[in-house]
């Protein structure tokens, strides 16, 4: 091992677990620093509460004496606090979170100060936000964008700023951030659900999409994340070969949590219950280094925000510790990446989750209705679905040979496709009484026995029912939730507003009672759906196959998989819907795409760097040690030393072949980097780094993992491998 290398992972070593006091019981902490609904009903008037809690609700409107109120009180809870500034939080397309902050402090005249925030500062607020990407929409010259505060998800406390959740958009009405479609999109959820449920429950009045996120990540010693350039520009590792353990022996997954970890994860764990995340599991993942952290799932607009926060929360804790949070999807080529499992569901206000089998037949055709449009809106979307988990970094999981695969199917064991079987074949048209208790009895009515043993789980599966949930197991751990949630959600809204028109259809013109109707369209939906469910290895060779005659799409590329987003149909969908309109997509299309070209561009330059910098200069040296030998031996040997010298000759003319093929590989891959600058159209500018440029980061990386096979550990300058996974 180099010394340097040795010393960085001596003083590793020596790291002790930063001791966490916990005095109080988490129970206590929750929620301390978030202005929630209990700290309003204790500093709010009745009419200030009642505004905000209908605000919530319904989505009125909070008047500006009301608003005036309310931050006067947010003020005051904020300074007993000791904060002393404020600032609207967004997520602008970047996928980080923003803030600017402003201090609570203002001077009356020249002697004299006060803090003062009013329900205007509140409400809305104008960054001087214009080099956030915005596609187009928000030309720097003409139009502004503005912040709004989003009521629905409460204003936090982090360090000594409050924290205010804002919607961002332009002044002419388009959102520039994740979060205005992800509202509409639950708005016009819950008003199809809501509708839909009422065939079932008249006092059902809303219906909340909720999303339980579960968070992988790898951990590594901020000292040897320092020591690798690709780590700290990419955030995952370009080049290293596989060490000889990797996780063949799944020795890590949900072992005892190493002792830093552990005290990581308890600081992290109080943080959270500070800002009222509701985290509650932790354990070891799959790869060496790689973990995960879960929380009870809530309403699916505040889970997101959660996300969000905890994910810049994450990385500063992380600094405590001497630690350094990867959050990309890939970082280490031979081990498992990490994924953001969405668990979703839709719950009733009268306490209904609608994905949970229920007591009695009637509550389990409920069940079913649900379900089984689910998996319709899946089938009928499955691209939109694939492309709003694209990146340039899921593509390392989604496109390779790792779970899941970019084919979007949907699990759902074994007995519940057995039950679908039974539906399929119900009579068209009334349905005999006989018939229909033989349903609810035999059919609808065995459902929540046969649940419960229904413990066969498809981990191959992108998309999969886990009892009481759907879980999208394909967003990848970068990923800001948003997106994914926004098109699911919207998806599933089409499908039952046009369920519900197909239902209405069969009682108003064919005279059918309402079950009769339910049974009759589900019956169709199973038909029209069934090409998406599959039960199989998702990873085999086979399934690719099978997807295919199927007519399902396996976008394994990023530029590939985004065309869905910007197609006639996904246009038609957003803007009937109302969820984005045609310039929102377009730009976010754009951004996308755009910034999947940037990715590649920066893994392009940083691994032409690494290559030429770092590692052909180590190939000379030693290929120079070799030669040295070589000169020895002939010295010794003579006419006869070829006899003695033959391994390390093989050697040199490997080392040199090598060093050609990095060299020229970084040549011919700048010289396609500046091709796809030349360009004009965003599209073919990133088709052009993932079908061009790709190849020749994967070259570059075959050859230098092939030299740090052969050179002298000594004077290998990257930590390796080995050491950044094991070194605990
Ligand atoms: P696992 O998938 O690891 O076996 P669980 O099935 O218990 O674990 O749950 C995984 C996640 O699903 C948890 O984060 C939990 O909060 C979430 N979850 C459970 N029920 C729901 C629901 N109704 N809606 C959304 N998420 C849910
Ligand atoms: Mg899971």
């Amino acid at each position: 091992m180099s010394t340097l290398r040795f010393h960085a992972i001596k003083e590793i070593l020596n790291r002790k677990p930063i001791k966490i006091k916990e005095s109080k019981r988490r129970s206590e902490l929750f929620g301390n620093n978030v202005f929630n609904q209990k700290v309003m009903r204790q500093s709010l008037t009745k009419d200030a509460y009642n505004s905000v809690i209908n605000a919530i609700n319904n989505g009125s409107k909070i008047d500006r004496g009301i608003a005036d109120q309310i931050a006067s009180s947010m003020k005051d809870w904020a300074l007993s606090k000791g904060v002393t500034h404020y600032t609207h939080w967004f997520q602008p397309l970047t996928g980080a979170t923003a803030e600017k902050h402003d201090a609570f402090f203002e001077t009356i005249d020249n002697d004299s100060a006060i803090e003062k925030f009013g329900g205007s500062q509140l409400v809305q607020q104008e960054p001087d936000a214009s080099s956030f990407p915005n596609g187009g929409i928000r030309n720097t010259f003409e139009a502004r964008g503005y912040t709004a505060w989003d009521p629905t998800s409460p204003a936090f406390i982090y360090g000594t700023t409050l924290c205010i959740p804002t919607v961002f958009v332009a002044y002419t009405g388009e959102a520039l951030d994740y979060k205005t479609p992800l509202l509409r999109a639950l708005q016009v959820v819950d008003q199809a659900a809501t509708a839909v449920c009422k065939y079932f429950d008249k006092n059902v009045r809303k219906v909340n999409a909720s999303l339980g996120w579960e968070q992988e990540y790898f951990l590594i010693d901020s000292g040897l994340v320092a020591s690798r350039p690709d780590i700290v520009l990419t955030g995952r590792t370009l080049l290293g070969h596989s060490p000889a353990k990797g996780q063949q022996l799944d020795d890590h997954y949900f072992g005892s949590i190493p002792s830093r970890a552990m005290a990581y994860m308890r600081d992290l764990e109080k943080e959270c219950m500070l800002l009222g995340i509701p985290v509650k599991t932790r354990h070891n993942e799959v790869a060496p280094n790689q973990f995960e952290l879960a929380p009870i799932y809530s309403e699916a607009n505040l889970a997101v925000d959660h996300n969000s926060l905890i994910m810049d929360v994450m990385d500063k804790v992380a600094a405590r510790h001497n630690f350094k949070v990867l959050l990309h999807e890939k970082p280490f080529a031979g081990v498992n990446g990490s994924g953001k499992h969405n668990n979703w569901s839709l719950g009733t206000d009268t306490g209904i989750n609608l994905l949970q089998p229920g007591k009695t037949p009637m509550s389990n055709l409920q069940f079913l209705t649900f379900f089984i449009n689910t998996i319709k809106a899946v089938y009928e979307n499955e691209a939109l679905l694939r492309a709003s988990i694209a990146s340039a970094s899921n593509d390392h999981r989604l496109g390779a040979n790792e779970a899941p695969p970019a084919i979007i199917s949907v699990f759902i064991g074994e007995q519940l496709t057995r039950v679908l079987e039974d539906l399929e074949s119900v009579t068209k048209g009334k349905l005999s009484p006989k018939e229909k208790t033989d349903l609810k009895l035999n059919v609808v009515g065995k459902i929540p026995e046969i649940l419960l043993d229904n413990t066969d789980r498809n981990r191959t599966s992108p998309f999969a029912f886990t009892g009481n949930k759907f879980e999208f197991r394909a967003v990848g751990s970068l990923a800001n939730c948003a997106n994914p949630m926004t098109v699911l959600n919207t998806i599933v809204a089409q499908q039952l507003l046009d369920f519900k028109g197909d239902v209405d259809e069969l009682i108003d013109k064919k005279d059918m009672k309402k079950d009769d109707a339910i049974f009759n369209v589900l019956r169709e939906y199973i038909k029209q759906s069934k090409n998406i469910l599959f039960e199989g290895n998702g990873y085999g060779e086979a399934w690719q196959d099978e997807a295919k005659k199927r007519g399902l799409s396996n976008n394994k590329t990023t530029p590939e998989a985004l065309k869905a987003r910007i197609s006639k149909e996904a246009i038609s969908l957003f803007e009937g819907l109302g969820v984005m309109n045609t310039v929102e997509i377009e730009a976010r299309y754009e951004i996308e795409i755009e910034e999947y070209a940037m990715r590649i561009q920066i893994e392009g330059r940083t691994i032409g760097d690494i290559a030429r910098n770092h590692i052909i200069p180590t190939a000379v040296k030693y290929q120079n040690i070799l030669i040295e030998n070589v000169r020895g031996l002939k010295d010794i040997f003579g006419a006869s030393y070829k006899k003695h010298a033959k391994e390390q000759l093989e050697l040199i003319e490997e080392i040199s072949k090598r060093i050609e093929a990095i060299n020229s590989g970084v040549t011919k891959m700048t010289n396609e980097r500046k091709q796809a600058n030349t360009l004009s159209s965003a599209e073919k500018r990133a088709q052009a780094y993932c079908q061009k440029v790709i190849p020749f980061i994967e070259d570059i990386r075959y050859h230098c993992d092939k030299l740090e096979l052969l050179i002298d550990d000594e004077l290998w300058p990257l930590t390796k491998y080995r050491e950044l996974l094991f070194t605990k």
